[in-house]
């Protein structure tokens, strides 16, 4: 961190505490240089956010493809691209504001699951049954009965 009075290089963290609210780590720096003191405030970002995958594996958190599993679910479907945008990024901001630096692709599904649901029913048990990894019929019918969809064909392309 660059000093601000004499721009050296090297400075040193003197005292490093979170705020009160937890989300936000102050540092009070001196500058190796010029002993000038200065504050910095290090915070989450959410380009920064994590995404813990049932695997284990951590990914960082990608809006686009985010959107791109949400297009899949509502493909070919009468849905407003407006409100998929407005949703995702509902998502984004929810997820920005936990003030968290992981979270869990559970979390992102249910999130995406429950903005959909209000959407479009079809799109709705589409992505359920990608991200729930659905492997039995009954599965299904248990969230058919759940919306009341007549056809029974949620996921036909047609
Ligand atoms: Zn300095």
């Amino acid at each position: 961190m660059r000093c601000p009075f004499c721009g050296g290089e090297e400075t040193q963290v003197k005292d490093s505490r979170p705020t009160e609210d937890n989300t936000t780590i102050r540092r009070r720096r001196i500058c190796s240089t010029c002993g000038g003191r200065f504050t910095t405030f290090e915070r989450v970002q959410l380009r920064e956010l994590m995404v813990l995958k049932r695997s284990g594996r951590r990914v960082p958190f990608d809006r686009e493809k985010l959107m791109r599993s949400v297009q899949i679910a509502v493909r070919k479907r009468p849905v407003d691209p407006d409100l998929i945008e407005r949703m995702v990024s509902g998502i984004v901001r929810q997820l920005e504001s936990s003030g968290e630096s992981e979270v869990t692709a559970e979390t992102v599904g249910n999130h995406v699951m429950e903005g959909l649901k209000g959407i479009d029913d079809v799109a709705y048990v589409r992505f359920a049954s990608v991200y729930k990894n659905f492997r039995e019929a009954k599965d299904f019918e248990a969230l058919l009965d759940e919306l009341n969809v007549p056809d029974g064909h949620p996921l036909k392309d047609d």
